[in-house]
């Protein structure tokens, strides 16, 4: 018996926050304190009203099979969603419904990217787009932002070949919480349509903006929509990362193709979960609200209180629930690596954090706001002390 497994399973490389995670349960099982600032989800629960929702669903038996496609009633109130906050026009039939926006990101890079094809991303990024690209054959081509992390089309431009098919983008991105210039906006689009590649904008983030507004690049002109697939979900708006409903919206063509994909995959999204995401979309939307000026709070005590270090330097995030910190000055020959680092800091202090080089970006570490305002001040002592 052949007992290889298929090339592209070797392509997924192990986790760098691997280690730290199974020191934190060994930590955590131990009884100690720990401070767990790793999280990529809200610390809130799902809204009572959304909640419910899923429950009468249940008990009326919506519990089979829907369409591939996802609900028309979800994908309606996902086209209103994309009218209403984005300025984007879609027919329900141009919108689709995933389990999760990271099954969605897959799918579109599986129906775009063929063997060869390059996928500019800019990073730091998070790990998934590049696994993803890979898995899909294509390359991923990196294009370095340094603080604040602005992408800009110029940056992009020198980085775009004959090969290139995709340009990713992710505002506010995860992890360093930026966001596109309005600026930049119109000369990124001029540049897709001008070397002809497709963007897959993840803008998962979008209601977790704390300065200015959102903009969709699908929005600024339909040459640029036509080639624009626009993701996004309820997992971080709603608090309902457990619930893996995600979306997105583009041309039919795509959309159809990556219907055709999901439904070899996962048949249809949960009908219970899709029926939560719609009163989710269509309810009352104080709990986003309310989210994210705890959130700013958060933000705002943090940097306040961590620019008062002054071994490390970090700038304010403007969207997203992440600090993405250098701590290139703390590194040498005690702790050559963000991971040492991290691993130490846990070891020592019990405050979990992910290291850079999980972004593709060593001498950082990414902090998430998303935890309670005790806990956020009391990892700021254990870190002022770890460091000393
Ligand atoms: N996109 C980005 C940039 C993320 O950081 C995450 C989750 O951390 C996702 C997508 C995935 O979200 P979902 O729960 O919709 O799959």
């Amino acid at each position: 018996m052949k007992q290889q497994f298929a090339k592209r399973i070797h392509l997924l490389k192990p986790s760098p926050t691997m280690v730290l995670d199974t020191i934190a349960k060994k930590l955590k099982q131990e009884g100690l304190p720990i401070i767990n600032l790793t999280a990529g989800e809200p610390d809130t629960d799902t809204a009572e009203h959304i909640k419910q929702a899923a429950i009468n669903a249940i008990e009326r038996g919506y519990t089979k099979y829907t369409a591939p496609q996802g609900t028309i009633e979800l994908r309606n109130a996902v086209a209103e969603k994309f009218k209403h906050d984005n300025n984007l026009s879609y027919d329900a039939s141009q919108v689709v419904i995933g389990t999760g926006s990271k099954q969605v990101l897959y799918t579109a890079f599986q129906v775009l990217c063929d063997e060869g094809d390059e996928v500019i991303i800019p990073v730091p990024c998070w790990r998934t787009f590049i696994d993803q690209v890979e898995l899909a054959g294509g390359t991923p081509i990196f294009v370095r932002l340094e603080a604040p992390f602005k992408i800009t089309a110029d940056a992009i431009e020198k980085a775009i070949t004959s090969q290139t098919k995709i340009l990713l983008l992710n505002s506010p991105a995860n992890p360093t919480g930026a966001v596109i210039d309005e600026s930049e906006f119109e000369k990124i689009a001029d540049l897709a349509v001008k070397h002809d590649l497709w963007i897959i904008s993840d803008e998962i983030y979008e209601k977790l903006l704390y300065e200015g507004r959102h903009i969709s690049i699908a929005s600024l002109n339909d040459a640029v929509k036509q080639r624009t697939i626009t993701i996004n979900g309820v997992s971080k708006s709603h608090a309902m990362t457990g619930w893996r409903i995600g979306f997105a919206g583009g041309p039919q063509e795509v959309i159809t193709a990556m219907t055709n994909l999901q439904a070899q995959i996962i048949t249809t999204p949960p009908s219970m979960s899709q029926a939560a995401a719609l009163t989710a979309l269509t309810g009352d939307q104080t709990s986003i609200h309310t989210m994210r000026e705890d959130l700013q709070k958060r933000r705002d005590m943090l940097f306040e209180a961590l620019s008062q270090i002054p071994q490390i330097s970090l700038q304010k995030p403007e969207g997203a629930f992440y600090f993405f910190i250098s701590i290139e000055k703390l590194l040498g020959d005690t702790y050559p690596t963000a991971t040492d680092w991290c691993k130490a800091l846990l070891e020592k202090e019990q405050v979990a954090l992910i290291p850079g080089e999980a972004f593709t970006y060593p001498g950082y570490i990414r902090l998430s706001f998303a935890a309670s305002m005790d806990d956020l001040q009391e990892a700021v002592l254990r870190i002022k002390r770890f460091i000393g």
